[in-house]
């Protein structure tokens, strides 16, 4: 008697422990490039943000661990491919770098009819790749800040039409998150409205959206002075963690035209007369899904991404539908990494050293 209480007693102490340092970890562990706003993110997002891990690590502790039985019947397999897509201007007509309000609203409806869940960059980075079980992930990117992607009316309600409120108006069904990443520049006050430029930019970070770096200039670094170049990548960088504040540290940049500087390392860390700069991740076109961050494939500074222009997105969701070998899907934990055994050897090897549970099936 004495012991079966001693056990149960071990057992409750066991499972809260995991349950309250997962939530912890969760809450104030995060990987070092996110800065502390990451982790204000993380607490106060929006209702859907903020209590889809906390609910994941309640269903995995109840359910027990994940085990290789459960990743298996999930059909988890977190080394599959990661469409990143890239959007410009949201208006009319429709073009190579435009997409009207009406097929950005289609193309988040498909997204989350075909099993996809919204990611930023900085955490597909950091392979804090925290979404609902079964769901495979995908990163929405927006270049340029043009007008059209955050506008304000004169009321101070959202233009119904700008990007922003397309993506808010999805979050509101239920099955989309705040999350997208947008990348700015300074040729123009980013997004117009030159006196809402701060509040814009806090608005998206406290929203749960990603603000990154697209240069001053929307620089064309393949031609720029090495000096022009980390001019630009220091200066847009603390341009844009000045106007938000509260400690954010912007740790993405989309490389204009994907034209990319002689030496790639100067995108990860450099200085400008003293103003030091550093960036965890660096996009490109390309036009195929990324690799798994857990994959040796995986290249932090050359993220391909995909234009979203006449049906490339169908094309996409076609090479991953719903039990490719190719595709990714959570086993809901972003702490343990899930896949079976045998992968598509295009998906690349899982890595060795990730410092974190691995469950292969
Ligand atoms: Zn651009």
């Amino acid at each position: 008697m004495k012991l079966s209480r001693l056990v149960r007693f071990l057992l409750v102490a066991f499972v809260l422990g995991g349950f309250f340092g997962l939530v912890s970890g969760l809450a104030f562990g995060g990987p070092e490039e996110s800065g502390p706003a990451s982790t204000v993110r993380v607490t106060q997002g929006t209702s859907t943000h903020a209590s889809a891990p906390a609910a994941n690590a309640a269903t995995t502790t109840s359910a027990g661990p994940l085990t290789e039985q459960r990743a298996r019947a999930m059909g988890a397999n977190e080394m599959g491919y990661i469409p990143i897509l890239s959007y410009h201007r949201i208006g009319s007509p429709e073009g190579e770098y435009t997409r009207t309000p009406e097929n950005l609203r289609q193309d988040l409806a498909l997204l989350a009819e075909e099993g996809f869940y919204p990611l930023n960059v900085r955490d597909l980075v950091a392979g804090n790749v925290d979404i609902p079980a079964g769901k495979s992930p995908v990163v929405l990117t927006f270049d340029d800040s043009s007008p059209d992607q955050y506008r304000i009316l004169d009321n101070g309600s959202l233009d119904p039409d700008c990007a922003v409120a397309i993506l808010q108006e999805a979050v509101e069904t239920g099955r989309w998150a705040p999350r997208a990443s947008f990348f700015c520049d300074f040729d123009v006050p980013p997004f117009g409205q030159g006196d809402r430029v701060r509040e814009k930019l806090r608005n998206l970070v406290d929203w749960g959206y990603e603000v990154g770096s697209h240069t001053l200039s929307h620089l064309n670094m393949k031609k720029a002075s090495l000096e022009e170049t980390a001019r630009e990548l220091a200066e847009a960088q603390k341009r844009l963690q000045d106007l938000i504040g509260n400690g954010y540290a912007v740790v993405s940049l989309a490389v204009p035209y994907a034209a990319y500087p002689a030496d790639d390392s100067i995108l990860a860390s450099g200085e400008y007369q003293g103003l030091r700069y550093s960036y965890s991740a660096a996009l490109s076109l390309g036009g195929t899904p990324a690799y798994s961050p857990f994959s040796t494939k995986f290249r932090l500074l050359h993220l391909p991404r995909i234009m979203v222009t006449a049906d490339a997105l169908e094309r996409v969701l076609a090479q991953l539908k719903p039990g490719s070998p190719l595709r990714y899907v959570s086993d809901g934990d972003p702490l343990t990494v899930s896949a079976p055994q045998d992968l598509p050897p295009e998906l690349g090897d899982l890595l060795p050293d990730l410092g974190r549970p691995v469950i292969r099936y």
